[in-house]
């Protein structure tokens, strides 16, 4: 399964060592081959040779496996005394590639913690793994055909400081989907960050920006990507209407609480019928929300121009779609409620960049930046044991990153 010119698997041994049983696999230099110079791979004459160096394999049926060698070191032309390249090693790394491959492509099924329990090794072999691989997959990474950008920000462990939120930036173009890269941050300095680390051929490249109505995001994307046509995505603004409803209800059960217990009990458990798209709402949900309708209460109200606001993406003309935006925006200034006023001033001040989905309509996969969300947070929630920033980060990468994989002559899983 793996073979490795100019070397030879000289023995393989059984052992038992304190009580647990371990298999080593001892190679050999061939005999009629020069040793490759580590760094330029070119053949080179013998210096000498170190000691014995063990490397973690693939456990074969369960036994923990290693490789050992004396590697020998060579004298390159260009390089001087050097230690030999070994196809199966990568630098000081005391796992051989194939493990390293092996337990990288676990650490996306399981959590690190669990693919080092089961394959009898430490959290650190499974982080030095998924990080060899993900350096690997970054440096090999070819970012053309990139079109459509998705930028957004996600929360990330406790409080609203600003270290708490991470930027990402995505691909969300029909054919391919992915993380290209996140950061610490919400900043305008984050987002030239990202947008940096992405080189400017590829940001030169792009043709449509999708993002919510964050202003430093605004800004960068509109100095840094000025030729992309820039979509405000439908799912945040949702979001904020569905904030500005959830803001009335709030408000309001407060003040009829200390008012009239009867009338506060409309309110009672309305939050998700509330949140949730109106033709989604059945059963008794469905009946205390007609009720609500009925009441007159500003709840009720709100809920109502959030439903309207429906109708905006169903448009195919822009004219059309500009004219209900007037309409809407005006019919929720006249509304009294202030979270809904907040809204209407929010889109009327980025209708340029509302209409622009219809202009883009069908280019950008909708609800791409959500559901890449919804991801995100599968890999910051759950207990993978990270113990740093840098863990979390390489997790994302290696899970949403689609990174090409180091090759190797057999995958073993
Ligand atoms: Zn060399």
């Amino acid at each position: 399964m793996q073979r490795f010119v100019g070397f030879v698997y000289h023995e393989v041994r059984l052992l038992e060592c304190g009580g647990q049983a371990e298999i080593e696999i001892h190679l050999q230099p061939h005999g009629g081959m020069r040793g490759r110079c580590s760094q330029c791979q070119r053949p080179a004459p013998g210096y000498d040779r170190l000691p014995v160096r063990r490397w973690q394999f693939v456990p074969l049926w369960g036994i923990p496996t290693y490789f050992l060698y004396a590697p020998r070191r060579v004298r390159c032309i260009t390089h001087g005394v050097v230690v030999e390249h070994m196809p199966w090693s990568d630098g000081k790394r005391p796992i051989t590639r194939a493990m390293m491959g092996f337990l990288a492509r676990w650490a996306r099924r399981l959590s690190w913690r669990e693919t080092a329990r089961v394959f009898g090794t430490s959290w650190e072999a499974v982080y030095r793994s998924v990080q060899w691989f993900v350096e690997w997959g970054l440096s090999q990474r070819k970012l053309q055909q990139v079109e459509s950008l998705g930028v957004d920000e996600i929360h990330w462990g406790r409080g609203l400081r600003a270290a708490n939120f991470l930027t990402v930036i995505y691909q969300i173009d029909g054919h391919c989907r992915r993380l290209l890269w996140v950061g610490k941050g919400r900043s305008e300095r984050t987002l030239r960050r990202g947008l940096k680390a992405l080189g400017s051929e590829a940001v030169k490249g792009i043709r449509f920006v999708c993002s919510d109505m964050w202003k430093p995001y605004l800004n960068v994307l509109a100095a840094e990507a000025g030729q992309a046509l820039h979509v405000l995505d439908r799912f945040h603004i949702t979001m904020h209407l569905n904030q500005a409803v959830d803001q009335v209800r709030r408000a309001e059960g407060t003040r009829l609480r200390t008012a009239s217990k009867r009338k506060a009990g409309k309110l009672k458990h309305m939050r998700w019928s509330l949140l949730r798209r109106g033709s989604r709402v059945r059963g008794r949900a469905r009946q205390k929300l007609n009720a609500l309708l009925v009441s007159k209460l500003a709840t009720g109200r709100a809920w109502e121009l959030k439903e309207v606001f429906a109708h905006f993406w169903k448009y195919k003309s822009v004219t059309w779609a500009g004219a209900f935006l007037d309409y809407w925006c005006e019919r929720a200034m006249r509304s009294r409620l202030e979270p809904m006023k907040k809204v209407a001033r929010m889109l009327r001040a980025h209708e340029e960049l509302l209409l622009n989905w219809f202009r883009a309509k069908g280019e950008i996969s909708n609800g791409a930046v959500e559901g890449l969300n919804n991801k995100i947070r599968v890999v910051t929630r759950r207990s993978y044991g990270f113990r740093t920033y840098d863990a979390m980060e390489m997790a994302l990468y290696h899970t949403l990153g689609r990174l090409p994989e180091p090759e190797s002559a057999h995958r073993f899983c």
